[in-house]
């Protein structure tokens, strides 16, 4: 399986980080080695000194798909959870400055706490879900899913036309404003409608 993230994909978030607003999607991605499970701690990785959150609708792809039509996208998901885009700022803002890849930066072992996942049937309208991030109990984080610059169906069939998806595959769907830097003994709690679905610890 992959990890397909989005970059960019709400304006405040874009904005924050001074970056201009895509015209196209914006994607990267990430790896199976990047995933923790079952609200196990994030261990603070030694390469970096500015470790950010971000916090992300995820989607589980649920059939392959190549070249899919965006009014026919909704067919191939049906799973939706949380995930955690930890970034390694500071090697992100290097490799920026330098036109290289980021890899290093966002696609290291463990950056991807992902919560379980619910099935779409059990939501009333995927473009508007909302979801939050505490951070030692003061929110940090506020997502709305109809914000987002490119909404899902638009995500899945541009990544589709150039990667075919595969059943397992998970969309990172970019985070809303308020990123921020994590440190050693933070609690993270992240919401999606109301419901808990990460609860773990910075170690
Ligand atoms: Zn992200």
């Amino acid at each position: 399986m992959k990890i397909i993230c989005l970059a960019r994909n709400y304006v405040a978030h874009a904005r924050e980080l001074n970056n201009p607003l895509p015209e196209k999607p914006l994607f990267f991605m990430k790896h199976e080695n990047s995933i923790v499970r079952g609200n196990k701690p994030f261990y603070y990785p030694d390469f970096s000194t500015d470790i950010h959150y971000e916090l992300e609708l995820v989607l589980k792809i649920s059939k392959v798909g190549k070249n899919i039509e965006k009014k026919f996208a909704d067919r191939y998901y049906d799973e939706i959870g949380l995930g955690i885009d930890f970034t390694a700022r500071d090697l992100q803002t290097e490799a920026r400055k330098n036109g290289a890849p980021w890899e290093i930066a966002k696609a290291f072992d463990n950056s991807a706490p992902l919560s379980d996942f619910l099935p779409v049937s059990d939501f009333k309208d995927i473009s508007s879900l909302a979801f939050q991030l505490d951070i030692n109990g003061k929110r940090v984080q506020e997502g709305e899913s109809g914000l987002m610059i490119f909404p899902v169906e638009v995500q899945i069939a541009y990544i589709s036309r150039f990667i075919t998806l595969k059943t397992g595959d998970l969309i990172f769907t970019g985070t809303p404003a308020g990123v921020g830097p994590v440190k050693i003994g933070d609690h993270l709690e992240a919401y999606l409608e109301g419901k808990k679905m990460l609860d773990f610890y910075v170690k």
